[in-house]
């Protein structure tokens, strides 16, 4: 079984005395020792899976364990194994002691837009930009297990007083709406295991072995998850590379690579060098590149799948060009190589680049699938739907109540939601619970009233039924009886409506299909669609499509033939960075988009791009040259020919190749 691993991989692998960090370079195999440890403890150690838990950095990365632990075990023997992210653990442990941390086990995951919501409110109708960055600084103050009294110390500006100031309010709000934040799913259980050492006995006798994939990328209050659930014992593989570590700004902090060595003194330090993943030539690239950065740990990668072909760089006249090129590059390509449309990724540094190249691949038929866009999800037709299904989960949730009740409009307007707020708030209950007293009845319009008491009473109904039926038929139900089709045919434009229902019915059928396959009540469901982030969109479709992706997105993943573009100062590395003097995170993102390719890279490049209303000259990015020798500048005067030029050409090829 160990066959298929090198030396150190296999001593990774086998490794069970004590703490243990894989530290290595891309494509060398670290997530692979993951997979196989799992299949080793199990197999050959006589540890049961469900208490083995494997961390992983998206939802997609789960499942793609998921299965192929599945296939090296079974299904039988893999039977209870946890795989999920930093994130979703924290939803299992929330949920399970929901008790101890003064919640209901139905609490509302509040994404951001609710969150941003809130912040508007608490502040006093502060305008998006601030509002935002009151959010991130809270957020940050979270991840770093920063409570609203120390905060209050750390204020040093206008900016974090006023975050400061807010920050008790906030936590405030969101117990009241039983509901909590992205960063409370970590920082609630690691306050909840200090708090409660009993509870903490229990979930490190539940994950016996934890292993953490993508380590550098982990924040301050997941590494201290992590040392809880593991205790004294410190049984786990942390896997990692400090050269990839792209999530600084979000959080993350890769100084817990240096943690771990110092508060586990006995910790194993595995590096791997070789290489499976790419050729030489784009091997070499990536680790020229990466030497221009600072080292923290020493390491060298090497291949043996020969030296491969040169990387070549594409200058574009501007983005729409770009876009063009490449689709005609990739349809040649593909046609000359006979690879499938899934062998291609197109990476790159910002959502906003995406569109074009959507355009142009859609108008050259090329299938592709998306992912770091707009999640499904952030729908307003879905999110209209998640309020109720939301507020069928948890009557706290006023958030989801005001939604529910106003979509589709029942005449229920913003002077009785007032009305109802303040009779709630000298209550000390949530809306959903006022509009069901008798005593709403001296609040509110008697003309309104009707709608109200309905509306909760329907709610309830459905509530009491989510115990007992399928999510899906709940769902399908909810449509009819809030005519919902009608509704958005009536408020929105012909296409735009057929287009939304369509989603809606995609969601019905996800839902439906989810709540059989994992036999899922409508809570934990409901706290699932919170989870799925925007890495992980569009990962559902496995048909043969090019990839589209943001460089944060493409972690993890390989693809034969990888185009990096919009390669230019300003946008990689970003502009902002190199105002804030942080080009290193920018050269580790551009390290993590070449090291995705296994035999062909394409970098492109424009020489001019719109920036803020103006066209500007640019210039190709600094990691070009960084690269080394091992690049080839082609095409500069490449001119896109027209499909029918291009329908010639193939019908020349083809006829020159004969028939099949
Ligand atoms: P990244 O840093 O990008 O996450 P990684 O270190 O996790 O990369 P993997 O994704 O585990 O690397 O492995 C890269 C590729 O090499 C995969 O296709 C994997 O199946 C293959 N691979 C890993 N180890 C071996 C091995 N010992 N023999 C053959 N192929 C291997
Ligand atoms: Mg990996």
């Amino acid at each position: 079984m160990l066959s298929h691993l090198n030396t150190p991989q296999r001593e990774a692998v086998k490794y069970l005395d004590g703490p243990c960090l894989v530290l290595a370079g891309a494509g060398s195999g670290k997530t692979r020792v993951i997979t196989q440890k799992i299949a080793y403890m199990v197999q050959q150690c006589g540890l049961e899976a469900r208490n083995i838990a494997a961390i992983t950095f998206t939802n997609k990365a789960a499942r793609e364990m998921e299965e192929r632990v599945s296939k090296l075990l079974g299904k039988a023997e893999a039977k209870g194994l946890t795989v999920c992210t930093f994130h979703a653990l924290g939803v299992r442990i929330v949920r399970q002691e929901a008790k101890l941390v003064g919640l209901k086990p139905q609490f509302s995951i509040l994404d951001s837009a609710d969150i941003l919501q809130i912040i508007t409110e608490l502040s006093g109708n502060a305008d998006k930009a601030t509002a935002k960055g009151i959010q991130w600084t809270i957020s940050g103050w979270k991840n770093a297990l920063i409570t609203p009294a120390e905060a209050e110390k750390l204020a040093n500006d206008e900016a974090t007083a006023l975050a400061a100031k807010l920050y008790p309010a906030y936590e405030k709000t969101l117990r009241a709406y039983q509901g909590v934040d992205f960063d409370d799913l970590i920082a609630l259980p690691v306050r909840l295991f200090d708090a409660h050492p009993e509870a903490r006995e229990r979930w490190q006798n539940k994950l016996r072995y934890l292993l953490v994939d993508e380590y550098q990328d982990t924040n301050r209050a997941q590494y201290k998850l992590l040392k809880q659930i593991t205790g004294d014992r410190g049984a786990f593989t942390a896997v990692g590379d400090d050269d990839q570590a792209i999530y600084a700004w979000r959080g993350a902090d890769a100084e817990n690579l240096n943690l771990l060595q110092k508060d586990f003194p006995k910790l194993k330090v595995i590096k791997l060098e070789q290489n499976y993943r790419s050729s030489n030539r784009i091997l070499n690239a990536a680790n020229t590149l990466i030497a221009n950065n600072e080292k923290l740990f020493e390491k060298r990668l090497w291949s043996d799948h020969g030296l491969g072909e040169p990387i070549h760089v594409v200058m574009a006249r501007d983005p729409v060009h770009e876009a063009e090129l490449i689709a005609m590059k990739l349809s040649a390509h593909k046609f000359e190589y006979k690879s499938h449309f899934s062998d291609y990724a197109i990476l790159y540094r910002g959502n906003h680049q995406a569109r074009l190249f959507e355009q142009q691949l859609r108008s050259h038929n090329i299938p592709y699938v998306i992912s770091g866009g707009q999640s499904f999800f952030d729908r307003a037709e879905i999110r209209d739907l998640m309020s109720y299904l939301r507020l069928i989960s948890n009557g706290d949730d006023d958030l989801a109540f005001i939604r529910a009740v106003t979509t589709p409009r029942r005449g229920i307007g913003a002077a009785t939601l007032e009305a109802l707020g303040t009779y709630a708030g000298t209550r000390n209950v949530s809306l959903f619970a006022v509009s069901q007293e008798e005593g709403v009845a001296e609040h509110v319009a008697a003309r309104q009233l009707e709608g109200v008491r309905s509306f909760g009473a329907y709610i309830t109904a459905l509530a009491n039924r989510a115990h007992k039926e399928p999510a899906g038929v709940l769902l399908e139900d909810l449509l009819r009886s809030i005519g919902y089709e009608a509704w958005l045919m009536e408020t929105c434009e012909v296409r735009e409506a057929q287009s939304r229902w369509r989603n809606v019915r995609d969601f019905v059928d996800w839902l439906t299909r989810k709540g059989e396959q994992d036999n899922k009540t409508l809570h934990e469901l409901v706290q699932t669609i919170a989870l799925i982030n925007l890495l992980d969109k569009g990962n559902e479709d496995e048909a043969d499509a090019v990839q589209l992706a943001t460089l944060h997105a493409s972690k993890g993943l390989e693809f034969g033939h990888v185009f990096l573009v919009g390669v230019e100062e300003g946008l990689l590395p970003h502009q902002s960075s190199i105002d804030a003097d942080t080009i290193e995170e920018e050269r580790r993102l551009m390290y993590v988009g070449v090291t995705r390719a296994q035999r062909s890279l394409t970098i492109t490049a424009c020489e001019r791009r719109r920036n803020g209303g103006e066209i500007r000259m640019v210039d190709i990015s600094r990691f070009v040259e960084e690269l080394g020798d091992g690049t080839k500048r082609v095409g500069k005067d490449d001119e896109p020919i027209s499909k029918e030029e291009a329908k010639n050409k193939f019908a020349n090829l083809r006829a020159m190749l004969g028939p099949k």
